[in-house]
Order: C-alpha cells, then structure tokens, then sequence
C-alpha cells in the first residue's frame, strides 16, 4: 500500500506526520513529493522585507523530519498526474504509483487574471518575492505615494493588512512619511472576519491617517498608476496588491484531472468530487473558504485520518468545516486576533469576538515558536 502526497506545505507536511506517526513503516509507505527541500512558514514572510526575520529562520529542512517520523520525502517537480493509471509523473521521468493521493501542492499568484497587475506590483508569496519586496521598500523616500490593496477574487486578504501596517512602522522608524492608500473588494475592512475586526481596523486606519477604499475592484494597472472601479485613478511609486490565485502547473497538465481555474474541487470529506482516492487539501482545494495555514493544516490531518479510516475498512469520512482564527500583525499596535465559529448547521456565525493590542502579537510569535519546535 502506498499513500503519495504532492506539496510540503502545511497541507502536505501535516497530512505526512500524522500518516507516519499512525502507520506501519512495512504495511504501508508514505511518500512526501516536494520541489523544494525545505518547509516555508509563511505566516512569517510579512517580516522578510523588513529585515526582522532572515529566511532561514522561518524555514525547516523537511528530510530531518520526514526521517523522524519514517516516511520517504524525495524532492521533485511533478509534472501530471494520471489518475486512470493511479500515477504521477515528475519532470525528471521518474513515475510513483500510489493507491491513495493527497493533493497539497498550494497555489499560485494568478497574476495575468488582472491586466497589467503582473510586474506592477510587489508581492510576499514566497521567500524569493519578499527578498525582493525588501530590496523595493528600503528605496522608499519620504512624500512618494504607496498603494496596498486585496485584488478581486482573492481568497486570503490578512497580509495585505498586515504588510500595510509593518510597512507604516518600517516608514515611521525611518522617519520617512508618505500618503499610503489602502483598497479592497471587501464590502469592509477584512469584514468575512466579523464586525468587530472590522470596527478595530477602521480605527487603526483613522489613528495613522491611512485612506481606504472598500468594495472596489480593479479596473486598470500601469506603470505607477492604478485605476478603480470607482473611477478614482491613483499614481504610486511602490504598490502590493495582493491577486487572485490560480493552481499548479501540473493540474493544468494533467487532462484528466477536472478543475476550476487549476484548484479542485472535492466533496466536505476532501475527496475529490471527481477520483474516490485522490483527496485535496489546503490552498489547492477550489472550496469558496477563507484560505490560510491553519486551513490546510487541519484539512491535511482530516484527509489523512479519512485514508486511514478507509484502509482500516472503516466507513467513516470526517468532513471540513471552516473557522476562523486568525492572527494578524498591526505593526507597532501589536496585533490583532480574531475568531469566528461557523454553527456546523446552519453556517451562521455563532460565535464571534475580536481583540487588538500586545497579547496577539505574542501569540502569532508562539505560533512561529511552536512550528519551529514542531519541525526541528
Ligand atoms: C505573506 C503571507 C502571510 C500569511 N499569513 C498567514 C497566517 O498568519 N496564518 C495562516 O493561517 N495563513 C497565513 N497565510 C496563508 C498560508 O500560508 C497558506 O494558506 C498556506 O501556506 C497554504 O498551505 P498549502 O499546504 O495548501 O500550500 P503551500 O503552503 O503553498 O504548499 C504547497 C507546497 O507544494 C509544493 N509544490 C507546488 N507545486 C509543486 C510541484 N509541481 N511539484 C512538487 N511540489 C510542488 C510547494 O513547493 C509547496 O511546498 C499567509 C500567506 C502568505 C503568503
């Protein structure tokens, strides 16, 4: 028996550890597929352009646990699946048969979604992106105009705050002061978070004179200017505009495989609507849900749960519900921690509650202390 998973991610990496930790080294091998070596935290990359974070120290070499925990975890790209053949095939030749895949490959920056947005925009995506992003905004001078925004169809927009506020502390320690204008398409600030994050961000939006536009899309990008659909048109030197997304290379390569827009859709139990062994977690999934770590996390240990329970012979199928628990940094007002639980029925929120100040700033620093720990 042999259970392939696609991606390193959070997704990818905690389906892996609770499937070698659960599972018998000599009944069944566990096969972590990965294109790069090492683990990213990406919460953490809204530091790599302020120079508070190196990124060797938000990463983690997958082998070390991979070893620990006695699952294969080899490096390569995939480059199609055949679910008709139950294969993958990489870009190197090499061919991995599997009775069950666990789909956790992520997904990308659709940047061609919005004309003109590609190359017009700074990003933190990756390590490589907020390497380059540090490079832009230590060439910041004082009175340049700077947008920060949450493109349309986007389905995670707590970075764009959070670079927004970590870039207004990085400006004010310099002294350098310049007209920063925020915009999104949500109806109001972070508002699929709840009210109260929303009151709580107006206020720090107010407190630091920051201007913001809610509701908005993108009409048009150039060079140093982007254009609403309000009409407004604003000039910038530096932009992060955060985009739609798009899934990996190789679901677009794969014809047998049925996807919107490269993400795939999958019943509540994670297991694609499409081939009974392959399941799909994280920000690879096409679910309409708020998409984060904590998301693909928990969807990795209840995909790799539901495998096992199948193995087993057992009928349970643990379904997804989503919630929200967010952290999110507020610069020098420390940061901001919301929760919302979705009643299992009817959907509807039924608890809700938000906080700012020092004590979720330490709780997103424990978060990336307990991920270190849990990966070294
Ligand atoms: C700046 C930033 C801040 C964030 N902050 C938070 C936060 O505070 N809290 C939170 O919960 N979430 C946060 N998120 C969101 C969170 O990081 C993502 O939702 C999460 O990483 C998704 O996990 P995943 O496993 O689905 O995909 P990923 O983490 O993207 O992992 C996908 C893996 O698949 C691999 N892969 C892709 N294609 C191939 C291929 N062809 N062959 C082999 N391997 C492949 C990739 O290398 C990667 O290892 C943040 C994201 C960013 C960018």
């Amino acid at each position: 028996m042999r259970i392939v998973i696609l991606g390193g991610g959070f997704g990818g990496l905690n389906a892996a550890l609770l499937l070698g930790k659960k599972t018998q080294s000599s009944l069944c091998e566990i096969v972590l597929v990965s294109d790069t070596s090492r683990f990213v935290f990406r919460p953490s990359l809204i530091w790599v352009p302020f120079n508070n974070r190196q990124v060797e120290e938000i990463s983690f070499p997958i082998n070390k646990i991979a070893e620990k925990v006695g699952i294969r975890f080899i490096q390569k790209k995939v480059a199609s699946i055949l679910p008709k053949e139950r294969k993958v095939l990489c870009q190197d030749g090499t061919q991995l048969v599997y009775d069950y895949l666990i789909i956790a490959a992520g997904a990308v920056p659709d940047w061609e979604k919005i004309e003109g947005l590609k190359g017009n925009t700074a990003s933190v995506y990756d390590t490589y992106a907020a390497l380059q992003t540090k490079i832009q905004v230590e060439k910041i001078q004082s009175g340049q105009p700077i947008i920060i925004g949450v493109a349309q169809q986007n389905p995670a927009q707590g970075p764009a705050y959070e670079f927004l506020f970590e870039l207004h502390t990085f400006l004010h320690k310099r002294n350098i002061r310049c007209p920063i204008t925020f915009f999104t398409y949500e109806k109001e600030l972070l508002n699929h978070q709840g009210k109260r994050g929303s009151l709580i961000l107006e206020n720090h939006m107010k407190e630091k004179q920051i201007s913001y536009y809610c509701d908005v899309s993108i009409a048009q990008v150039q060079p140093g200017c982007l254009q609403l659909s309000n009409g407004i048109s604003f000039p910038y030197s530096f932009s992060l505009i955060l985009p739609p997304y798009r899934g990996a290379d190789f679901i677009f390569s794969s014809p047998d495989l049925a996807h919107e827009n490269g993400l795939l859709p999958t019943n509540k139990t994670l297991q694609s609507t499409q081939w009974e062994n392959i399941y799909v977690v994280g920000d690879a999934n096409a679910m309409k849900k708020y998409k984060s770590g904590r998301a693909a996390e928990i969807q990795g240990k209840i995909a790799a749960g539901n495998i096992l329970n199948r193995i087993k012979g057992n009928s349970q199928q643990e379904e997804y519900h989503a919630d929200m628990l967010y952290l999110m940094e507020l610069g020098t007002d420390g940061g901001l921690f919301v929760i919302r639980y979705p009643g299992s029925k009817t959907g509807k929120p039924y608890f809700e509650w938000a906080v700012d100040g020092y004590l979720p700033h330490l709780m997103k620093l424990a978060f990336e202390r307990y991920y270190s720990w849990k990966l070294s």
